[in-house]
């Protein structure tokens, strides 16, 4: 562990990490073949997981990226989401996978599900990395679960803690 590693409690190896990307991607794979599918990052926590996953489905696939911000810099959820980027091209007829960090109460998710069926995609699903169930204010039907975690505010691998600890390749919690 490097000094900048110091105070940090692993959660998930990056090997464990790597190991259910390699699963999930599989699964897609078998589950889209044949269809028209466009992977959309929730950003900005996404970018690892998304990168790393595409990288495991042999498809044919588009990727596109959403901006969405819910939490500020405080680890509590605020319940406000709120774009920040919008996607790039039309989904209108597409296979739609939502890729994320992770869903904890679930107001995001809600929010961009019902967004994104306005623009009418042929199908609409959810992968997520992590789901904490025990903070669930809202049941969404996740189709694709990396890790159920307890509920415990993580970082790393994409989520961060005011902006920082993105670039960690696992994912840990601060202090012991
Ligand atoms: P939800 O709307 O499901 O409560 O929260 C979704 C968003 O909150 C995630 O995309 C993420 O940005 C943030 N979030 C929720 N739990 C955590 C956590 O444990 N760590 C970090 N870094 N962000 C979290």
């Amino acid at each position: 562990m490097s000094q900048y590693d110091q105070g940090l409690t692993v959660m998930l190896t990056a090997e464990q990490i790597h190991r259910k990307v390699v699963e999930l991607g599989q699964q897609i794979t078998r589950d889209y073949a044949g269809k028209d599918l466009v992977c959309i990052g929730v950003l900005k926590g996404c970018f690892p997981f998304l990168a790393d996953l595409v990288r495991e489905i042999e498809l044919p696939l588009r990727v596109d990226f959403l901006g969405v911000s819910s939490y500020g810099d405080r680890t509590k959820s605020s319940g406000v989401v709120r774009f920040t980027s919008d996607l790039s091209k039309p989904v209108e007829g597409l296979d739609v996978l939502i890729v994320e960090d992770i869903v904890d109460t679930g107001l995001t998710m809600r929010y961009l599900l019902s967004n994104l069926k306005t623009r009418g995609p042929r199908s609409l699903a959810i992968c997520t990395l992590l789901h904490k169930p025990d903070r669930t204010m809202i049941e969404v039907e996740l189709d694709y679960i990396g890790f159920t975690i307890p509920d415990r505010f993580v970082i790393g691998y994409g989520l961060d803690y005011a902006e920082i600890y993105r670039n960690l390749p696992f994912i840990g919690v601060l202090g012991s």
